[in-house]
């Protein structure tokens, strides 16, 4: 027998369903929704609206973004001769965040991951590669995580990459064996940076 009104159950269980979101937090969640003001609940539900309708990815780079390409690919300060490679979108934006590293990137939303049955068709290995042919870059920098996956990923693209004459590195490990880039502190992700070895 249900305790609430439908309605309410029903955004218990939508809630419930995000990441980190347990049955007790999603309740707690859910009556504060209903206790706000209506223009808050409709803020909130536009901009989930908002993400869904107008967020994709960048064309060129593959990031999210609500303009194509993005502002960085647009970005006329930007290096474009030094692209960094990164697993996602969350890496991507690790490394701008400290500020210290000035070309562009290419997101690969994933790792090849042959357990999980992931080939390396499977994330946008061939977009990479296309654009290594298309554009003048000069250095390739691989910051995929410091993984089983992550390095697994960066030796299948250093053998791809180097016989094109590109000169490939990939990040120093000042972030730990099986730590993630996004959750690197700043400092530590500028040292992996500046420190990257030319494979
Ligand atoms: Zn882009």
């Amino acid at each position: 027998m249900a305790i609430h009104a439908k309605p309410i159950d029903q955004l218990i269980e939508a809630l419930a369903k995000l990441p980190g979101i347990g049955k007790k937090t999603a309740s707690r969640l859910a009556f504060h929704i209903l206790r706000s003001h209506p223009s808050e609940a409709q803020a909130l539900a536009r901009a989930i609206l908002d993400v869904k309708e107008k967020i994709h990815l960048c064309s060129i780079c593959f990031n999210l973004t609500d303009e194509d390409p993005c502002q960085i690919c647009k970005g006329e300060r930007r290096n474009k001769e030094v692209l960094c490679v990164v697993e996602g979108p969350n890496d991507l934006i690790a490394i701008e965040n400290t500020g210290e590293f000035n070309g562009i990137y290419h997101v690969l939303h994933g790792t090849i991951a042959p357990l999980e049955g992931v080939g390396p068709d499977d994330i946008k290995i061939k977009e990479l590669m296309e654009r290594l042919h298309r554009e003048k870059i000069l250095e390739v920098i691989l910051a995929t995580n410091p993984t089983v996956e992550g390095g697994a990923t960066a030796l299948y693209l250093t053998d791809l990459i180097k016989p094109l004459g590109v000169k490939v590195s990939r990040i120093a490990y000042g972030i730990p064996m099986g730590g993630e880039i996004e959750y690197s502190d700043g400092m530590t992700l500028s040292k992996s940076l500046e420190g990257r070895r030319e494979l």
